[in-house]
């Protein structure tokens, strides 16, 4: 039901942030024929959702996550069919460089096949065949998933928010900060930064790694860190051909799903921890832009909630040099000339997979969803949606 009061404008639900997570949420809502507003802070939302490679893998979820991974796969490829949203649908390839790694894809290649979630083993030589510019004596094998698709993280939320806006009239107000957002028992009502207040008889806060401004004391207490990673992205190479999303051994070691692996484990107990690639959390995936351009990362250092300044604003050349090392094992490219660097920061809980909590019956944070957030969010929003409007 949607109040009338002058001088507030009133909705069905109100989100707060324009991120992959408010983003999805709206979509949902707007295809129930809901009256939704999404107000975003900046001009155009450069959060982690922009940070991003672009890779949908839910090959990568553990068995709880994993079925919104998939079901986030149709969402996309739904809205794809209706308006151009960068989806590709060029699969994701794991590859082994050793018989340890070997031996976790091809238990996990066992457990998805009986999952029913379509993949393939292939040998090293396959391998090279697909991928032209793989080096040999890196790549003992990979699992090949063929439904996955990759997305242009610097296009794809701007075209989805289009999307949403010219079809289903979505009230999308970018350059609107939220400072203050209560219910008064009936609405939830949020103010914005020039004064003007909206009202909905629900909101959603999915404010990512900004949840500081609203509910400070509430962030100050929960099971949350931020996480800040550092990319990278060549100059355009039109002749070299990196189709998909490109995993490499250390994401073996560090994805999800693989702790299903009988063998996980064991693998994981005699790893060496005195080394910087380690230490600074780094694991190496590639991904080719629409451009041609090579995008590679990435690195992973925390801190707690309460001490984000423990996260340096700058590039460290140190750990940028051990991404650059470890990628020049795996592939060939040209020149390695790397035009743009920049890090982006997530949040996750510490303790559950995503926290989601519930005030006064009307107001929902929704945040800490990891480093899974561009592959599970359709797929999550669907279900907070479907719950909270049977
Ligand atoms: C470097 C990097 C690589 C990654 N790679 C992948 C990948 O390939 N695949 C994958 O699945 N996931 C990946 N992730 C994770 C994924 O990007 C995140 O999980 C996801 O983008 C989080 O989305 P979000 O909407 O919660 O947050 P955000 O994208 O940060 O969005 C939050 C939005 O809220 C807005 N906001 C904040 N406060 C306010 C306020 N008071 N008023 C109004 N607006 C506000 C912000 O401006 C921002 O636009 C990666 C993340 C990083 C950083």
């Amino acid at each position: 039901m949607t109040f009338h009061t002058p001088n507030i404008q009133n909705f069905d639900l109100l989100i707060v942030g324009g991120g992959i997570l408010g983003t999805f949420h709206a979509y949902h809502a707007l295809r129930k024929g809901l009256k939704v507003a999404l107000l975003e802070k900046d001009g155009l939302p450069v959060g982690a959702t922009v940070r991003n490679f672009g890779q949908v893998v839910p090959s990568g979820m553990n068995a709880k996550w994993q079925p919104l991974g998939r079901r986030s796969l149709e969402i996309y490829q739904t809205i794809q069919q209706q308006f151009d949203i960068s989806v590709r649908q060029n699969g994701s390839i794991y590859l082994a460089s050793d018989a340890d790694e070997m031996t976790l894809l091809e238990e996990i290649h066992a457990i998805h096949r009986d999952r029913g979630y379509p993949c393939e083993l292939w040998t090293g030589t396959h391998c090279m065949h697909y991928l032209a510019p793989l080096k040999e004596d890196y790549c003992l094998g990979g699992l090949y998933y063929p439904q996955e698709i990759t997305l242009e993280p610097t296009l794809a939320i701007h075209r989805i928010l289009h999307h949403l806006q010219s079809r289903y009239g979505l009230h999308y107000r970018p350059s609107t900060p939220v400072i203050h957002l209560d219910t008064d028992g009936q609405r939830a009502i949020a103010e914005d930064i020039t004064g003007k207040k909206w009202a909905a008889s629900q909101a959603i806060v999915c404010t990512g790694a900004d949840f500081n401004y609203l509910f400070p004391h509430l962030f100050a207490e929960a099971p949350l860190e931020l996480c800040k990673l550092h990319m990278m992205q060549t100059r355009s190479y039109p002749d070299v051909h990196l189709p998909g999303s490109i995993l490499t051994g250390l994401t073996i070691r560090r994805y999800e799903s693989f702790q299903e692996c009988p063998s996980y484990a064991a693998i994981k107990a005699i790893e060496s921890e005195n080394n910087l690639l380690k230490e600074f959390g780094i694991h190496i995936l590639f991904k080719q832009a629409l451009d041609g351009s090579v995008i590679i990362g990435d690195s992973h250092e925390y801190a707690p909630v309460s001490e984000r300044h423990l996260l340096d604003y700058h590039i460290d050349n140190q750990i940028q040099n051990e991404i650059l090392q470890e990628a020049q094992r795996i592939i060939h490219l040209p020149d390695w000339s790397i035009e743009r660097q920049w890090f982006g920061v997530y949040t996750q809980c510490t303790e559950g997979d995503i926290y989601h909590k519930t005030l006064a019956e009307r107001i929902h944070i929704i945040t800490g969803i990891g480093g899974k957030g561009m592959t599970a969010s359709p797929g999550y929003a669907e279900q907070t949606i479907q719950s909270l409007w049977k």
